[in-house]
């Protein structure tokens, strides 16, 4: 063999290597585990770099690379006793209805990134920032890629954690509002202004979440879809005309009696960044409507979102278990609590009343 055909050998032998080691270090996130942020940019840099050569690798193993369906993965049958479909036939995961084996091995050959926003201002830092992103780091899609998008008005008072692999955070520095029910509203915005310049270009799926909340036990690949919406835990059994929908004409978000399918929980939504932005759009259009016409909806950015998952349907709902408040006790459906609500410490957290 002439040196030339040595040199294109070794340089074969050199990239095989290479791949193969990358693939060990994805597969295993403990020989990385020194540093998350240095794990999570090789990872995110490998990622974007191989882009090609990991679709080939799915054509190879699944012949055609196939999307998954509903029924690979969902079995309404298991909880006959809830609602586990609604009537645009969109899943309601409850406990039980998924197989937790399937849905890992799709998502973990996509090598998908999830992204999860939430906002702490003023108390809300102190209160409840550590306790939901320490619980989040541990339960919130375990295993796969995420990034945390921390929206503060103080950068001083983030508390130090450090994250297991796979995991990245990015902290930004928002305006805070004197009201706390514009600063729940102003989320809407804010969260569609990091679609659009980062976001997006960031991650396959987002959630958006409260920080008033702890997780207890896994949120996984199981909840991610085209569009998310969460059963509010203290209406999931009422009649809607019972729900508390904005109920006046005037407003963006009025709903009126005999229409609505769920009350949804702001507390937590999702999908594809193109869905998200589209829902937070909406909703911060909604809300700028209302307050030219000096009419605040009686939930906020919730009554809006509530309009928005009226008019677009959620394609996936996720049962009382993801956001659940112990507050009401712990009913048999209730098999396990992913998430729980914080105490509501008003009085101590909130600036105005
Ligand atoms: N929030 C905040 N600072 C405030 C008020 C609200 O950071 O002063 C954010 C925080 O993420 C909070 C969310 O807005 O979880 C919604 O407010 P809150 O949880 O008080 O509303 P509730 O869940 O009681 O409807
Ligand atoms: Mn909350």
């Amino acid at each position: 063999m002439n040196v030339k055909g040595k040199v294109i050998l070794l340089m074969l032998a050199v990239s095989t290597a290479v791949v193969v080691f990358l693939e060990y270090i994805n597969r295993n996130p403990e020989v990385d585990n020194n540093s998350s942020q240095k794990g999570w940019w090789f990872l995110s840099w490998f990622k974007d770099g191989t882009h090609d050569y990991q679709e080939e690798e799915i054509n190879i193993e699944e012949g055609t690379g196939r999307e998954l369906h509903l029924s690979d993965w969902f079995d309404p049958t298991k909880r006959p006793e809830v609602v586990t479909v609604t009537g645009w036939q969109a899943p309601v995961v409850w406990e039980d209805t998924y197989n937790v084996a399937v849905l890992e091995s799709y998502y973990a050959r996509r090598r998908i990134t999830v992204g999860l926003t939430v906002f702490a201002t003023g108390r809300y830092i102190d209160h409840y920032l550590e306790e939901f992103i320490i619980s989040a780091n541990r339960y919130f899609m375990a295993g796969h890629n995420v990034i945390f998008y921390i929206m503060v008005d103080d950068v001083s008072k983030i508390p130090l954690i450090e994250l297991g692999p796979r995991r990245s955070f990015k902290v930004f520095e928002i305006k805070s509002e004197k009201r706390w029910q514009d600063i729940s509203m102003m989320r809407m915005n804010t969260i569609a202004e990091h679609i659009l310049a980062h976001i997006q270009h960031e991650v396959d799926f987002l959630f958006c979440m409260d920080v008033d909340q702890v997780f207890q036990d896994n949120f996984g690949v199981e909840t991610l879809g085209q569009l998310v919406a969460q059963l509010q835990a203290w209406w999931y059994k009422a009649d809607p005309r019972e729900f508390t929908y904005e109920r006046r004409k005037q407003s963006a978000a009025y709903i009126p009696f005999g229409q609505g399918d769920f009350y949804y929980h702001a507390a937590i939504f999702g999908g594809t960044p193109s869905q998200v932005l589209n829902l937070t759009q909406a909703c911060f259009r909604g809300i700028l409507q209302d307050k030219k016409n000096n009419i605040e909806a009686k939930w906020h950015d919730e009554s809006h979102l509530n309009k928005y998952f009226l008019l677009n349907k959620p394609t996936k709902i996720l049962s009382p278990e993801y956001c659940w408040d112990y507050h009401i006790g712990l009913p048999s459906e209730i098999r396990n609590v992913k998430l729980s609500w914080q105490t509501k410490e008003y009085n101590l957290v909130r600036n105005n009343v």
